[in-house]
């Protein structure tokens, strides 16, 4: 191929794979990324034309190609964190695999971390090129705590401003390098609940003598999936899950309380306040009716990532005429997963597309946050190609 990337791109993905692979083996939690953070920190401070920023929040990069360049600015992010799961891949097929017992990188940011590195390798060699300035934004902490929300509130997407912003994420279910998107809401909101359940203790060979907080919470848990069956309408997608039950220490002992905690998963807002009302209401009523009280805390999680439809247009066409027509898959269908990138659409015109790391003829690959998912190292040039790419015809627009 003969443009602006390709050979660039060729000559570093074996760097990108190696960073990758060592990412991978020193993977970090939410607001720990020190290691990861001073790698890319590394590799940044190295480049001709790009700016490294002070961090904002402690584990962030930011950087910027062309930082006295006028013109638009386009964003690229990465998310740099692991998961707190014990890694179960095979040493003989993954030999990089995670270093760290009970630390793994389960959703791909090694690799989202490592191509944007290799995105930045690249656009620094043609940066006379790049009609405006590009900001490299790895974020900590995506995985539950919302790093993106605090990258923003210290002023990520301001100076310079962000004119739009692009991200990817790897998606096991779908062929090695092919590229898909959805249009609009394409990941949920989220609403997590906390509820304690209020009995009276009592020997466990005496209930009539107390009330059964564990019973209440059993009833409560199934009357929950009544939500999505029976309240939601069937073209609506919600998700109702009770993560967490405990309560109780002994065979023969009726507790006083109980606890169970879960979460609300939902694209459309109406639906979201709709099902956390019910929440609230199956679980007071039913425990009133068992004899118990219920006591329900909401807490609001991320808004749902919905994805601007002019981004989503230069996804697709930058996807068919880079990559080529068959390595695009069209507009797939939404994810119930939560994404904080949610937050960076507060700010400017932004999109997500998908990545396929799915290798062709296998039928099934483990999917995101299983102990087995790795990412699939054939994917990175085409990563990087899109994010090239993407920044490139961005600007030129
Ligand atoms: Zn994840
Ligand atoms: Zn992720």
């Amino acid at each position: 191929m003969n443009d602006l990337f390709s050979r660039h791109i060729a000559d570093i993905v074996p760097v990108i794979v190696a960073l990758r692979r060592d990412l991978h083996a020193h993977p970090e939690l939410a607001f720990a990324e020190h290691r990861t953070g001073t790698k890319v920190r590394e590799y940044l401070s190295a480049l001709p034309n790009v700016k490294l920023l002070p961090p904002l929040l402690g584990t962030d990069v930011v950087a910027i190609l062309n930082p006295d360049r006028p013109g638009r600015c386009v964003a690229i992010r990465a998310d740099m964190d692991a998961l707190p799961i014990v890694e179960e891949t095979d040493p003989a097929k993954v030999p990089y695999r995670s270093t760290v017992s009970g630390v793994m990188h389960a959703c791909g940011h090694d690799a989202h971390t490592a191509m944007l590195v290799g995105t930045a390798m690249v656009l620094s060699r043609v940066a006379d090129q790049m009609p405006g300035k590009v900001k490299f934004i790895f974020q900590p902490g995506e995985e539950d705590v919302g790093g993106a929300e605090g990258l923003c509130a210290k002023g990520a997407m301001a100076n310079p401003k962000v004119d739009g912003i692009f991200a990817l994420h790897a998606w096991p279910n779908q062929p090695v390098g092919m590229v898909s998107l959805r249009r609009g809401p394409a990941m949920a909101a989220s609403c997590s609940f906390y509820i304690t359940v209020h009995g009276q203790g009592s020997h466990g060979a005496y209930p009539q003598r107390g009330v059964d907080p564990i019973l209440a919470a059993a009833h409560i848990v199934t009357a929950l999936q009544t939500i999505v069956a029976r309240n939601v309408a069937p073209i609506d997608a919600a998700v109702v899950t009770v993560g967490a039950l405990s309560g109780g220490v002994a065979s023969n002992v009726i507790p006083s309380e109980c606890q169970m905690k879960g979460t609300i998963r939902y694209l459309r807002p109406e639906v979201g306040e709709h099902v956390q009302r019910r929440v609230r209401e199956i679980a007071e009523h039913t425990a009133v009716a068992l004899g118990a009280a219920a006591e329900v805390r909401l807490e609001a999680g991320c808004p749902p990532t919905i994805n601007h439809e002019r981004m989503c247009d230069l996804i697709e066409r930058t996807a068919r005429e880079v990559l080529g027509a068959d390595w695009f898959l069209g507009d797939e269908p939404p994810s119930l997963g939560v994404e904080d990138f949610c937050y960076y659409g507060e700010h400017a015109p932004a999109a997500m597309f998908r990545l396929g790391v799915r290798p062709f003829g296998q039928e099934s690959y483990p999917p995101l946050h299983n102990p087995r998912f790795d990412f699939n190292d054939e994917a990175t040039g085409r990563g990087m190609q899109m994010f090239c790419e993407l920044a490139r015809r961005f600007l030129a627009t």
